[in-house]
């Protein structure tokens, strides 16, 4: 995407730049990626449902996926992602930038130009994708204490937003591509996991 050459890799995984983590940072990522649900485990799958309580564990939750993301070098994380069936999502769109936590989030407002650009997620690693979205969205939502929230968002903002909200609805990547992206997809899936003591290897089990 034009303007955004800081981040050549949109939604919730900066995989561009992890050639060259420093081994600390390496290892921070790998140990947060291991509470990350991977393809294949049907809670990515399930639909979240909305959050009625606003309470202390609810804040404890969004600070927890903050820092996970975080750690893992993401840029947005689905509570689905974690196991939590809440309506919950993090992002931050650069790493200096504070997290924003969007609890039950709507999408209303779409723009009718849609956009493509390449994302990954932390969820099906060594896969990405282009994928074509709406290239601006406003979002209703609450904030962890329960205050209503409106978010007008465009470039890397909407589209996180956007891939986060796919995932409380059970909705991959994947389902948002061609058949043949998907083969191809499927198939550097594959590579990634059996190459899984090479370089590139994004999944975080040890040997
Ligand atoms: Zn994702």
């Amino acid at each position: 995407m034009s303007g955004e050459s800081e981040h050549p890799t949109d939604a919730d995984e900066h995989a561009g730049e992890t050639e060259e983590l420093d081994e600390e940072t390496r290892a921070r990522r790998d140990a947060a990626l291991r509470h990350v649900r991977r393809l294949g485990d049907p809670v990515l799958r399930a639909k979240a449902l909305p959050v009625e309580r606003f309470d202390a564990e609810l804040r404890e939750e969004a600070r927890r996926m903050g820092e996970l993301m975080h750690d893992a070098l993401g840029v947005g994380l689905a509570a689905t992602q974690v196991g939590i069936l809440h309506r919950l999502l993090v992002y931050a769109t650069s790493a200096e930038e504070p997290v924003t936590v969007l609890v039950n989030p709507e999408l209303g407002w779409v723009s009718e130009e849609r956009e493509a650009a390449e994302e990954g997620c932390l969820s099906i690693p060594g896969v990405h994708v282009e994928v074509e979205r709406p290239a601006r969205v406003r979002v209703t939502a609450r904030d962890v204490h329960g205050g209503e929230l409106e978010i007008e968002a465009e470039g890397l903002e909407a589209r996180v937003i956007q891939h986060e909200i796919d995932h409380l609805d059970g909705v991959l990547i994947l389902d948002r591509i061609s058949r043949e992206a998907r083969r191809d997809a499927m198939r550097a899936l594959r590579e990634a996991r059996e190459g899984r003591s090479d370089e590139r290897a994004l999944d975080p089990t040890p040997a």
